[in-house]
Formats: structure tokens, sequence, C-alpha cells
């Protein structure tokens, strides 16, 4: 049945940006079966169900082209621990390990990520993992658009960010090609094409020529998208340049790797030259601003853009707040330009829903137009710190919250509605996630005291 929200303003992210007043937007069958002004809209569309937008803004959901999902297990302690800027680097991206969750654990991690991206009106995320095929059941059922990119790498007994000796393996090259192809078999094209697989080879610093070329078979084989870790940290462009020479972005370009369509996350702890390559590319580069924030780094997103990249943005670890995300964007790039005025709101929202849709493979979502994949999101408009709605789409960018995301639509489904998640139990997951999570901390802190780093730790519940 076809459903209309009527009354109410709509911000589009179109190629003007247009925002309508008074307008309404009809969806039937996953797609966008007509925009435009109320009056015009309505009486085409006497049967379908009728949504009143009053008090309400309609806008394209936000793309997560960059996360991982169990990582909320590390919300509250990763945050403070990032890797040094200068020698000696530790590998990883923190000095200690996550604490070991059972699969079920994990899956309830996993899912409580998911909630928080549906409460901040995700409808497309990217998780990048390991393993992926033992949470990816419980992450289909959340209803979010999927792109699920099963990691590769063939570097054994290291990390991230680590400018030791690099030990190949090829029992891990191996185990790497085989699970991404397994994924693919299992989930690629599930549900009406909601979920798809990719690949995503770890970081420039895990992974040889060799594997490379393998992945580049691989993914011409398969045809599947393919992202990647790249100038995550100080430690990792150490580390390229003891085993390689050169600066991440160069290794991959000398061998081959980088082509349109790779996303690769962070792109910061860059020089000029491997902003070019990223370009001259067609790479399109996660903007992960509020971890980039946390960790005192920043991308050149200006520089990145003019030379041809395409920006979109992720949450990388310990969060999925995309409206958090997408503010902490536009600010770090205010700040580092030293200009008030430049990215404008028009542009931050772009990055966040248009621009990572197409990232994704999906260039029909992420804004709204006639014929456009229904994912969508409704937010509240009749809170103090929103109006006056004078400029909707500029006071969403500045001063919008999570909270404020009421509904939330993907392929024409609601996976949330009037402030409710539909799609899991949300208060058993946060019950379950905490105690799993306290518990697991607790037990790594008194098994392994040297790795007690932060005080504030609550015992287990
Ligand atoms: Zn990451």
């Amino acid at each position: 049945m076809a459903q209309v929200i009527h009354g109410t303003t709509i911000i589009t992210a179109d190629d003007e940006s247009r925002v309508l007043f008074d307008a309404a937007i009809a969806i039937d069958g996953g797609r966008i079966a007509a925009i435009g002004p109320d009056a015009e809209i309505l009486p085409r569309f006497p049967q379908a169900e009728r949504i009143d937008g009053r008090w309400r803004a309609v806008m394209p959901g936000f793309a997560n082209t960059h996360t991982h999902l169990s990582l909320t297990i590390a919300r509250g302690i990763f945050e403070d621990l990032s890797p040094p800027h200068r020698p000696p680097f530790c590998a990883g991206i923190s000095p200690i390990p996550t604490p070991e969750l059972s699969r079920e654990e994990m899956a309830v991690m996993v899912q409580l990520g998911a909630l928080e991206a549906i409460r901040s009106g995700t409808t497309a995320l990217l998780e990048d993992g390991k393993d992926i095929a033992d949470y990816a059941p419980w992450l289909a059922a959340t209803g979010i658009r999927l792109l699920l990119a099963e990691r590769a790498w063939d570097r054994a007994d290291s990390n991230v960010g680590d400018p030791g000796p690099f030990r190949p393996s090829e029992a891990i090259a191996e185990d790497s090609l085989e699970r991404i192809e397994r994924l693919h078999t299992a989930w690629n094209g599930q549900h009406d094409g909601r979920i798809r697989t990719g690949m995503a080879p770890w970081a420039p610093d895990m992974c040889t020529p060799g594997l490379l070329h393998r992945l580049q078979d691989q993914r011409q084989r398969l045809s599947i998208p393919c992202t990647i870790h790249l100038n995550q940290v100080w430690g990792e462009i150490a580390a390229v340049q003891a085993h390689r020479g050169m600066r991440p972005t160069e290794y991959l370009a000398a061998e081959g790797f980088l082509h349109p369509g790779m996303i690769a996350a962070h792109c910061r702890c860059m020089v000029h030259e491997e902003e070019r390559l990223l370009g001259r590319a067609r790479v399109n580069v996660a903007f992960n601003a509020a971890i980039a924030a946390r960790r005192g780094l920043s991308p050149r997103i200006s520089v990145l853009e003019a030379e041809g990249c395409n920006i979109a943005m992720g949450t990388d670890n310990m969060a999925e707040d995309m409206v958090e995300v997408m503010r902490t964007g536009l600010f770090m790039e205010r700040i580092r330009r030293e200009d008030g005025r430049t990215p404008m709101p028009e542009e931050a929202l772009r990055w966040a829903t248009r621009n990572g849709y197409a990232a994704m493979g999906v260039p029909d979502g992420g804004w709204l137009a006639l014929g456009n994949r229904a994912d969508l999101v409704l937010i509240r408009t009749d809170r103090a710190h929103l109006v006056p709605m004078t400029r909707p789409l500029s006071s969403f960018v500045h001063q919008g919250q999570a909270s404020d995301v009421d509904s939330v639509m993907v392929d024409g489904h609601w996976i949330m509605r009037d402030g409710v998640v539909r799609t899991m139990d949300e208060p058993t997951i946060i019950r379950e996630a905490d105690r799993i999570a306290r518990r697991a901390w607790n037990r790594l802190f008194t098994e392994r005291p040297e790795t007690r780093l932060l005080g504030g730790v609550a015992p287990p519940a």
C-alpha cells in the first residue's frame, strides 16, 4: 500500500539542495512515487495511507560508510587511549586489547550499535569486520541497508601502526580470501538486494603486494566493493615507510590497487602527493570526523575534494551517531580552513547522505527525488533547539540531535516509527550490552592488571 507523508517540510539533498515547504512525499513499492506541493500530490494518491507530517521534516537517511559495530564494547575506554602521533609507535588503535566475547555476546554488542545507528537516522551502513557471517543474521534483521565488508590481511602477530618487522603469513592470506568468498556466497543480494558484501583489506601496513594482487583479482571476479583503512595513524606511515620505502597511498598506487569506487577510510596524515593520487583514482573518502577529533587528527577534506575524491562520512569505533559526525565534520573543516562560512551545512549534509550512498554503490539513494529509493527519516521539529525553523536544513545540521529522529524508513519499510525501533527488542539489548561489557572488561582487568590504564571503571553489573 502506498503511503503519503503530507503537510511537511522536505529536505531533499538534491542537486540544488532544495527544501520544500507545505509539501508531500509519496512512497510506493520501496521507491519515491511523487514529491512536491501538498495540493498536487495528495489528490493523486487517494487510497494511500496518510501520515501527518506537521512539526516534522523529511530528510534522506544517513549513510555510515565506515564502522565496526562490535567495537561498542570499547566505549568509554578506547576514546581515551588513542595511538601516539610520534615514536615509539604501538601496534593497534589502542595499547590494550578488547576483551574476549562469545559469538552471542558479540551479536548483542552489534545490535547495540545498530540501535544507535537507527536512532541517529542511519539507513545505510558499511560494516568492516572479521567473521561477519557470525553476526550477519542479527544485522540483517535490523532492516538497515548493509554493505558487509569482510576483513583481509596477511601480516602475522601484529596490528596497524607497527613499524616492527613484517612477518607475512600465507595461512592468514588464504583464510582472508576464503572468508570474503564465503560471505559473498551466503549474503550478497539477500533481502531483495538490501544486503551486499564486499572486501576490506585491513590497511596498507597489514598487506603484502602479493595479497593486494590476489584481492584485486577476487574483487573484479566477484564484482564487489572494496574499502580500506588508509593513512589512519602516524604509526602506519612509519610502518609502510619501513617495509616498502614509501608512504601508504603511494604503496597502494604503486601496486595498482587504487580504483574508482574504493572507499578509503580516514585519509589523515597525508602529504599532498597522496591526496593527488587518491583524487586522480576517483577514490571515495570516509571522513570519520568524530573519531578523527578524538584522535587529535584531521584529514584535509577541501584538498581531497578539490583533487577529485567523493567525500562521504562514517562513525568508525565506539559510536554510531551520524548526526554528531555530520556536525563535527563541519566544525573540524571550518577550524582547519580558518573559515566560518565553508563548508556550508548543505555540503555537510550531502557528505553524510547522498555521497555516502554513492560511495556504497547506490546512486539512487541518500537524496529525495522521484524514483529514488525510499530510504528516509522523519525528524521532530517541535523542539526548543530547532525552533524557529527559518532555515530547516541549517538548523538541523547546526543544532539537531539524534533524539530528534522520530521515524526511519528503508526500502519503504518503517524500521523505526514514532520513536519505537520495530526490528529489535531495544530494552533487552541495552540491558544485556551493559551487563556483557562490564563483566568482560572487569574480567580482563583482573586477569591482566597491566591493562587497567584508566580510572573510574564500573564494577560488573
Ligand atoms: Zn575503522
